[in-house]
């Protein structure tokens, strides 16, 4: 079969098979541009069941790219609250008053300019272009590298290979047809081509699969070696005055930036961890405290590293503090990472 005619193949047999199989996804019962980007960026980092609750709730919140842009980041993370990876939602927030504000409230149809807005790299641009726009523009994210990486049997670092795989994704878009088709490529490397285990004998394209034919599917991708995260310890100050407690916001760039925390520090072991924290609130906040019993352990792991987070009720002895004094009660209203969620929860009364 030449090269022509098996690429037709392929994208005959693939949109056959997703008219059949299409997964019933909240965000594809619209073609609204605004609802897709949200929906892409939700996907980047997290599995689709995570992401329906977040999206559904988001949009309801936030209905159009105007309302979005209206809002305070302190609500648009709160409504992210859980979903980690805040880099999304500061960026949405953050394009979508640049497109409020310069772009007369439409989302751009150009790479070009969607690739100019914060947060939107090439995949994303890709999926909006072709969902919402019917263009035909490629993607390449872990899925549609996987799939194509086994039809085509691409070996090499992964990165190296983007360089091949991103013109053979474009080559491969039916006419007419390229939101389909992209979406097509997102369901079966999800469902049917998976990491381990692909189910090679209920795949569509099993008969143009040169990683099936070879006997060996799993070798494509080659993957690259996972890095050893470090592991960081911190103790952080849960300190309580009147029916309120001392927190303080996180930078607004950055890991978890925006976001509200108890105070914490790292430690490196061995020390008096009490007198530590003591003079670290002291140093930081102006204020005397005395620590008494721990709260808890709290563990959280992310992107580049694990955390362990011992958690230490405090009580003040003196001074006002130059920090954010809210009601405990409250604490649930403001945006928390997940560890600081988990510490509030054991103060918040039920
Ligand atoms: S035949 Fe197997 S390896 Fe090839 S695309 Fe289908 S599931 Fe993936």
């Amino acid at each position: 079969m030449g090269c022509i005619g098996r690429k037709t193949k392929i994208q005959k047999k693939l949109l056959h098979w997703f008219k059949q199989n299409k997964r019933d996804l909240p965000w594809r019962k619209t073609r609204d541009p605004y609802a897709i980007w949200v929906s892409e960026i939700m996907l980047q980092q997290t599995q689709v069941n995570t992401a329906i609750p977040y999206y559904n709730h988001f949009l309801k919140t936030f209905p159009t790219v105007r309302s979005l842009a209206r809002a305070n980041l302190s609500k648009v993370l709160k409504i992210w609250e859980g979903l980690g990876y805040y880099s999304r939602a500061r960026n949405l927030h953050q394009a979508s008053r640049i497109i409020a504000n310069h772009l007369k409230g439409k989302i751009p149809e150009t790479p070009k300019d969607l690739l100019s807005l914060p947060g939107i790299g090439r995949y994303t641009a890709g999926a909006i272009l072709s969902i919402a726009y019917n263009k035909e523009t490629p993607i390449l994210d872990g899925n549609v590298k996987r799939v194509l990486s086994r039809l085509f049997v691409v070996s090499g670092h992964p990165k190296k290979t983007e360089e091949f795989l991103w013109p053979l994704s474009e080559s491969l878009i039916p006419k007419g047809s390229p939101g389909a088709f992209n979406q097509a490529l997102m369901d079966l490397g999800s469902v049917i081509c998976t990491p381990k285990n692909p189910n090679c004998l209920g795949c569509p394209l099993k008969y143009f699969c040169q990683g099936y034919l070879s006997g060996k599917p799993g070798s494509y991708p080659v993957r690259s070696v996972k890095k050893k995260v470090p592991h960081i310890e911190a103790i952080a100050a849960v300190i309580q005055k009147d029916g309120k407690v001392l927190i303080r916001q996180r930078p607004p760039r950055g890991l978890l930036g925006g976001l509200w925390e108890f105070p914490n520090w790292p430690i490196d072991g061995g020390k008096n961890l009490k007198k530590y924290l003591r003079l670290k609130v002291k140093g930081n906040f102006g204020l005397k405290v005395k620590c008494k019993e721990p709260l808890g352990t709290f563990k959280q792991t992310y992107s580049h590293f694990k955390l362990t987070l011992h958690a230490y009720h405090c009580q003040v002895v003196d001074g006002i503090g130059n920090g954010k004094w809210v009601p405990i009660k409250n604490l649930p209203l403001l945006p928390l990472s997940k560890i600081h969620r988990k510490i509030a929860n054991t103060i918040v009364p039920k």
